[in-house]
């Protein structure tokens, strides 16, 4: 039996999950296109690896792999590539930019792929090879290459904690995966256990799931999973943080600027452990993941397994189409969620949920008034940032006294935002001024590197100039010295 902690802030919030998790989860049809925006994690140009015209099949790389931190993107279904197009990005930029575009040939012809059960011979970095291999990034939202996360050396790790929270209102594809799939779960979390040399494992699941836990529950009993606790955590906004849920978990602090390795814990989404579990003991890449479709605006809500870079409006279509109240797209969730202008994007392997609001359904159109600096923001904030300072800091554009309150801590959670009673559009200050913080950090290394450019030029010329002084000097020393033996060796007449 494990105790729980608390940790500070958070906000109850209305669940709005019923919409979404009572409906059975549903396979979504193969897309008539694919899409896949040409952008690396790093904000870089990602490149492609297949050409216009050339036939691709399902779980072939298309797009390519740089470093560790850009995993490769493999064709989710087959079909003929049909070039490079400029289109938006599906990211709270809004940019337009390079998309790889694919007609979809609807054989859905894939290449062989080959896993292995054995995995338990396998050492734990070959493991990892394979894991980027296949592309395998955070499913929980942030996109994070699992196998960078799953190397966390030169910390001792001694808990996996998988993390099955799901604590933002509307979504419920974490929950839909649980009760579908447990056995891949857990497959999973033994698998990483075996990577990480650790003998316990933490499972997470949102108190208001029991069907999840049911399910988690029931399997384990039919397997041979290792030491794995299924823990049920408060239904409180944002314990599915990674910060917050390890509190909750272990009562461990996580270092402002630390990561959970160095206090010993790796923490992963429940999907990504199981997705890890199928490329290895199948061979088949990440091409897919459940997203939740709902709110008042789609007819349907209901879970679906769809194929990365499937288009939105594909997606939508599926549930029923919109109804006569759909009035904003976002991507995410109402918290933590960005905005679509148009239903002509791809989800990517970041996208858990596409909420078509209804009228007034999450955005209250409702003035921002001035701060009365009533405190609430700092009360709900869970990790006890002080935002009333922050927004006067963001407003200023004060970027170092930004800093100073450890605006980088901020995990954008948005329960600032629904507590403030001055409806101050709070985290929207905090991204830009993250923005504009980013950019100066650019710019700031930009000149660095300038400036150790130049630094190291001018030692160059220096060390070219003494260089030439002194050839120069023995030159005149071998000069003077060659005439003088002229001289003495010349016979007195
Ligand atoms: S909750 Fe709103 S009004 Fe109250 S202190 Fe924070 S920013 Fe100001
Ligand atoms: S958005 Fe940032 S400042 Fe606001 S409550 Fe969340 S973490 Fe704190």
């Amino acid at each position: 039996m494990f105790g729980l902690w608390n940790f500070d802030g958070g906000i109850h919030l209305p669940t709005h999950k019923a919409e979404s998790s009572l409906a059975p989860m549903q396979v979504a049809e193969l897309p008539k296109e694919l899409i896949y925006p040409l952008m690396m994690r790093n904000g870089e140009k990602a490149k492609p690896l297949v050409s216009t015209g050339e036939q691709v099949r399902m779980g072939q790389i298309v797009v390519g792999a740089d470093s560790w931190m850009n995993p490769p993107l493999h064709a989710a279904t087959s079909g003929k590539v049909r070039g490079i197009e400029q289109r938006l990005w599906p990211h709270p930029s809004g940019l337009v930019g390079d998309c790889m575009v694919i007609d979809v040939d609807g054989d859905d012809a894939s290449v062989e792929f080959q896993g292995t059960a054995n995995y338990a011979s396998i050492q734990p970095g070959e493991l990892l090879d394979k894991i980027h291999a296949a592309g395998i990034v955070g499913l929980g939202g942030a996109a994070f290459p699992a196998a960078v996360k799953l190397n966390p050396q030169p910390y001792a790790i001694d808990t996996l904690l998988l993390n099955g929270a799901e604590c933002e209102p509307y979504i419920t594809c974490d929950d839909s995966f649980l009760r579908h799939f447990p056995h891949e779960v857990l497959g999973g979390a033994k698998l990483l256990m075996h990577i990480l040399g650790v003998d316990r494992c933490l499972l997470a699941v949102g108190e208001d799931m029991q069907d999840a836990i049911i399910a988690l529950e029931k399997a384990q009993s039919e397997g041979e999973y290792g030491n794995i606790h299924i823990i049920p955590v408060p239904a409180i906004y944002p314990t599915g943080g990674e910060k917050q849920l390890i509190k909750v978990l272990t009562g461990r602090e996580v270092p402002a600027h630390g990561i959970p390795a160095k206090i010993g814990v790796i923490c992963q989404n429940v999907a990504t452990a199981a997705a890890i579990h199928k490329a290895i003991t199948t061979g088949e890449p990440l091409i897919s993941r459940i997203v939740t479709i709902t709110g008042r605006g789609v007819l349907h809500p209901q879970n679906l397994l769809a194929r990365i870079g499937t288009p939105v409006a594909e997606l939508v279509e599926h549930c029923g189409g919109y109804t006569d109240s759909a009035q904003r797209l976002i991507m995410g969730g109402p918290m933590m969620g960005f905005a679509l202008p148009t239903d002509d994007l791809p989800i990517t392997k970041a996208t858990n949920c596409i909420l078509v609001a209804g009228q007034g359904e999450v955005i209250h159109d409702k003035q921002a008034m001035p701060c009365i600096r009533c405190g609430a923001c700092a009360t709900a904030c869970p990790v006890s940032l002080l935002p009333q300072q922050l927004y006067w800091h963001a407003r200023a554009d004060k970027l170092d006294r930004l800093m100073d309150c450890h605006l980088p801590n901020c995990i954008e959670c948005g329960c600032c935002d629904i507590v403030c009673p001055s409806h101050i559009p709070l985290v929207q200050y905090f991204r830009s001024a993250k923005s504009k913080v980013a950019a100066k950090e650019r710019e700031r290394l930009k000149a660095d590197h300038a400036r150790l450019r130049y630094e190291a030029r001018q030692g160059r010329k220096e060390r070219e100039k003494l260089e030439r002084a002194e050839s120069a000097k023995r030159k005149k020393a071998l000069l003077y010295n060659t005439t003088k033996i002229q001289q003495k060796s010349e016979p007195v007449q």
